[in-house]
């Protein structure tokens, strides 16, 4: 077979299930080419595209050095690209979920080989369960987290590290180029940063994110979301090292296992029901008349609300393409409930920031907080943004790493500005509506129209 294997997201050369077929079917090729296809990112916030150029750049480095050049194009050219080297096969990464546009995935990939009489084999390189094999006894999948974890926790077991060496791949591959306008110095190996922060997690970080990982003052979390939507690091590595450090700290390293297979489980319900990317999971919700009110939008996205955890996550993610998950589900409540619109306006917002951006755990997040979602927060359970903060910003520390002017006020005044507007002008010098601005929705009214609304779909 004259076989090209597409490498974008399997950003590694450790445990990449793609270097793993190639070395096993090597007596079957008679000509073999590593495609690297680039994302058009043109639409994404420019902290998010360069950081991608930079880990993809890393990348490329580090196949030199094996001596495997890849062709570098852009997905647009790609079908071009297979026509000129007359390839007979591709070979895909089947399951990821993080590209930048949903025509890149695997159905849409696929379907345009097939029209060019080209076979397309898929690998799993990045979730951890096969869907079909998680399935209830009704061959349904689980729609409650909780049944999920418990059902499925006993077949997260210790795997067998794949065992190619680069020479197989090296030998055996033609010498692409570079026909993109990117240029390609990066001499960062991004995947062996990724490996030691993740084993300085280990180390260092896990024993406290049971009980900590919620505190947005501190640093607590893994980080792991940006290393995966990557595909820098290896899922079944992960969990071996999770299996390995286990019995030191069973509880601590349960609730992280926990929260993979969150991840897990959101993936699998998006490969069932991939229509909910863009429609309300509960089917009750889907004629539900959202605001499309711009200028609440634009103070949302620009941090201009008046909430200070809301403003301080939102400065947070426009300049680092990073938002802690309690802060995710602070910042979405607020725009879903009190500013009351629509979900799909949040989520292709958090698209365009988020590095770790994952479309099934960023529309399963996002319908969480609109109370649309399967095991979703129910409506009546609507966030206060203010308790919010006083519990898991207490002393307003992360409020303080991002809105400079409120460096000077006290905690007991911190998360509600707007009502302590007196205190503020007098004592700190702040005046709220001019160098703050005061709270563009009273929470108590906001939360009546919630209920109000979601009350008619009962
Ligand atoms: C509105 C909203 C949008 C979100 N969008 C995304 C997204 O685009 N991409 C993304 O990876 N996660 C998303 N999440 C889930 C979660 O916020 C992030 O996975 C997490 O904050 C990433 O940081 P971390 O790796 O340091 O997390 P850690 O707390 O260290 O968690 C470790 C890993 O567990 C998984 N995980 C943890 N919590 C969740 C969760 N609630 N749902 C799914 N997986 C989870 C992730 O893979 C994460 O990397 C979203 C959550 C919400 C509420």
């Amino acid at each position: 077979m004259q076989l090209g294997v597409i490498l974008n997201r399997v950003f590694r050369m450790k445990d990449n299930p793609l270097f793993d077929f190639v070395a096993e079917h090597q007596n079957e090729l008679d000509k073999l080419y590593f495609i690297l296809p680039l994302e058009d990112l043109s639409d994404a916030a420019e902290v998010k595209r360069n950081d991608y150029y930079k880990v993809v750049k890393g990348f490329i480095t580090a196949l030199q050095k094996r001596d495997i050049y890849p062709y570098v194009i852009t997905y647009k050219k790609l079908a071009s690209l297979v026509d000129d080297l007359d390839l007979s096969h591709v070979l895909i990464a089947k399951d990821i979920m993080s590209y930048h546009k949903e025509t890149y995935d695997y159905p849409h990939i696929k379907t345009d080989f097939e029209k060019h009489q080209i076979k397309v084999i898929g690998q799993r390189v990045n979730h951890y369960f096969t869907p079909l094999m998680t399935l209830n006894k009704q061959q349904q999948p689980y729609k409650v987290f909780t049944r999920f974890y418990k059902a499925n926790r006993k077949n997260v077991i210790h795997t067998p590290a794949k065992s190619y060496q680069y020479k197989q791949l090296s030998q055996s591959a033609e010498k692409g180029f570079n026909q993109s306008e990117l240029r390609l110095d990066n001499n960062e190996d991004m995947e062996k940063s990724a490996r030691k922060a993740w084993h300085r997690f280990l180390d260092e970080d896990i024993s406290y994110y049971k009980q900590l990982a919620d505190d947005v003052s501190q640093d607590f979390v893994s980080g792991l979301g940006k290393y995966l939507a990557y595909g820098l690091l290896d899922i079944h590595a992960i969990i071996n090292d999770l299996l390995e450090g286990y019995d030191s700290d069973e509880s601590s390293y349960e609730s992280f296992i926990r929260e993979v297979m969150f991840r897990e489980f959101y993936y699998i319900l998006m490969t069932q029901y991939p229509e909910t990317a863009t429609q309300s999971f509960s089917e009750k919700y889907r004629n539900m008349q959202w605001s499309y009110n711009q200028s609440h939008f634009k103070a949302w996205q620009q941090g201009q609300t008046g909430y200070p955890i809301v403003d301080a996550a939102m400065k947070k993610l426009n300049c680092t393409g990073y938002m802690h998950n309690r802060l995710r589900m602070v910042v979405s409540q607020f725009l879903t409930k009190n500013l009351f619109i629509d979900w799909t306006w949040g989520e292709d917002y958090f698209r365009k920031y988020l590095i770790d951006y994952d479309n099934a755990s960023n529309v399963h997040g996002w319908q969480w907080s609109a109370s649309t979602g399967t095991d979703a927060a129910p409506y009546f359970r609507m966030f206060n943004p203010i308790r919010q903060s006083e519990r898991f910003d207490a002393q307003g520390y992360f409020i303080k790493t991002q809105l400079e002017i409120l460096n000077e006020v006290p905690s007991q005044y911190i998360h509600n500005p707007t009502k302590h507007k007196d205190k503020l002008k007098e004592n700190y010098n702040v005046e709220i509506g001019k160098d703050y601005p005061e709270a563009i929705v009273n929470h108590k009214h906001s939360r009546d129209y919630v209920m109000d609304k979601f009350k008619q779909f009962k």
